[in-house]
Order: structure tokens, then C-alpha cells, then sequence
């Protein structure tokens, strides 16, 4: 049966194509793109000259249904988005969705994702992680975010522009607290590739002396909120209140 391909494109360093996607960018009937100008920089590099449809937030669920009656025409379909994998802040979920309630396979050809590139150098603890995409762009929505994350004992990942990286910086260091370890990702498999470490304060102000790190690419990684030796669980406290309402 004809199939949709998930194709999984280079963050930055185009030696990162896969060779099976490369094989099966070539093979497909067609490729939706999120920006098919974008993409034709890819596809010329590595000679690919399938036909390309835009798939974006915008057309994604009427496209959907297109794209839909293309496999039961019997053609091949792939997905790739601007930089990545599809789907991990970037459009694809409804097509997938759809494609599947019409029955047709979809079959992943993994490779380059941000986060997990980030995650997997960052040298934070990575048994267990929470990828949490981009933050809301208004204050008091980011603020009230990051409050309800601080006690979270896993590791953070957030994707975040360059235009906002000072902003959020300082939300964390007012949520979390200024000692709260974290790492600034920048540029990966780029010429500028950078890793920020430390306290959050640190980096904030090594952000704000170095205009260079408030360009480019960004993930932001904090690490899971550490419980204290004598930090009692929250019942725990609660039921200590209760019982000294009663005791002499
Ligand atoms: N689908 C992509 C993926 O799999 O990583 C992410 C797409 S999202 C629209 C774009 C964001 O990913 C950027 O704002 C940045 O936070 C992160 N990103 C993408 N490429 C990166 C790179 N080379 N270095 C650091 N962050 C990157």
C-alpha cells in the first residue's frame, strides 16, 4: 500500500541528511513541504527532483485531504519541514492523524531533531526529560508556565528565539530561582555551535555581554528540580500543619 513518509531534514549541517532519506526523497511521487523554497535549497544540494506541494499551519488540514486521495491514486507521499523532524514544533500532526484514520501507512525516516541533539551533548541528566517546544511569547503566560514546571525533577527542553532569549532568561531566573542549572544550546551542527552551563544568572549575564549569543538558533535547557535532603513532600507538610492545630 502506498505510504506517507516522515522525513526528518538537517538542523543546520547538510552532511546530516540520511542516506534512506535521501533514497526515499527521491523515490516519492511527491513531497509536501512546509516551505517548498526553502526545502529546494536541500533537495538541489543532493540533485532530488520529486514534485513539491506546501503543507503549513495554515492549508495543513484542508491539504490533508488532498494529499489523502494522492495515496489512494496510489502514489507516494514524504513530509519534511523547514529544519528537523516533522510534527516537533513544526506542522504535520493533522496530516498524520488523517492519513492514518484513512488507513494508509506512515513511516518514520528519523534523523536530526534539535532538542535531542541539544539534550544528548548538554551533559544534563537525560533518563528523563520533558520537551516543552516554544514558551508563550507574553510575559505573564511565559512567567506562569515556567512557575508551574519549577518543581518538575526532570530535565526541561525549550526551543526559543533569539529575540526573546534575554526575556526569557530573566523569567526563569525569577521562577526557578538564580542558582537553577541550566544550558543554552546555540547553532548545533553549525559553524557557531555553542554550549552555555551553569547557574541561570551566569548565563544571563554571559547572554547579555555577548550580542553574538543572542543570535542564531536556541534550545534552552534547565535541569529538573533537585528535592532537598530535609525537603518533606507536600502531604507530608500538610499533614504536619494539621496535626499541630491539635497538639498542645
Ligand atoms: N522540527 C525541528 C526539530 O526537529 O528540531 C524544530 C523546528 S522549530 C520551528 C525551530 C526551533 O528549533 C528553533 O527556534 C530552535 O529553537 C530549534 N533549532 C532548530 N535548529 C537548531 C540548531 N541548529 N541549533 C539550535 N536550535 C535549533
Amino acid at each position: 500500500t502506498p505510504s506517507l513518509y516522515i522525513v526528518a531534514t538537517p538542523i543546520g549541517n547538510f552532511d546530516d541528511l540520511p542516506q534512506r532519506a535521501i533514497d526515499v526523497l527521491n523515490q516519492v511521487d511527491l513531497i509536501a513541504c512546509e516551505d517548498t523554497r526553502h526545502s529546494g535549497r536541500l533537495f538541489a544540494h543532493f540533485g532530488i527532483n520529486s514534485k513539491t506541494v506546501a503543507v503549513h499551519d495554515h492549508n495543513e488540514r484542508q491539504r490533508a485531504q488532498w494529499i489523502i486521495d494522492q495515496l489512494s491514486a496510489g502514489l507516494s507521499c514524504a513530509l519534511v519541514s523547514d529544519a528537523g523532524t516533522p510534527l516537533i514544533s513544526d506542522p504535520g500532526y493533522h496530516l498524520v492523524k488523517q492519513v492514518r484514520e484513512a488507513g494508509f501507512e506512515v513511516s518514520p525516516i528519523p534523523g536530526a531533531c534539535a532538542a535531542i541533539a541539544a539534550l544528548s551533548a548538554s551533559g544534563l541528566p537525560s533518563d528523563r526529560f520533558s520537551f516543552e517546544g516554544f514558551l508563550p511569547a507574553k510575559e505573564k503566560a511565559k512567567l506562569d508556565t515556567l512557575k508551574g514546571l519549577a518543581q518538575d525533577s526532570r530535565t526541561l527542553i525549550f526551543y526559543e528565539s533569539p529575540r526573546r532569549v534575554l526575556a526569557t532568561l530573566s523569567c526563569m531566573v525569577e521562577s526557578l530561582g538564580a542558582d537553577r542549572e541550566i544550558v543554552m544550546a546555540r547553532e548545533l551542527t553549525k559553524t557557531f555551535e555553542t554550549f552555555l552551563h551553569g547557574p541561570v544568572t551566569e548565563v544571563l549575564s554571559r547572554v547579555e555581554q555577548d550580542l553574538d549569543q543572542q543570535k542564531g538558533e536556541i534550545v534552552l535547557l534547565i535541569k529538573g528540580h533537585q528535592k532537598q535532603a530535609d525537603e518533606l513532600p507536600q502531604a507530608a507538610i500538610e499533614t504536619v500543619v494539621l496535626l499541630q492545630q491539635d497538639l498542645p
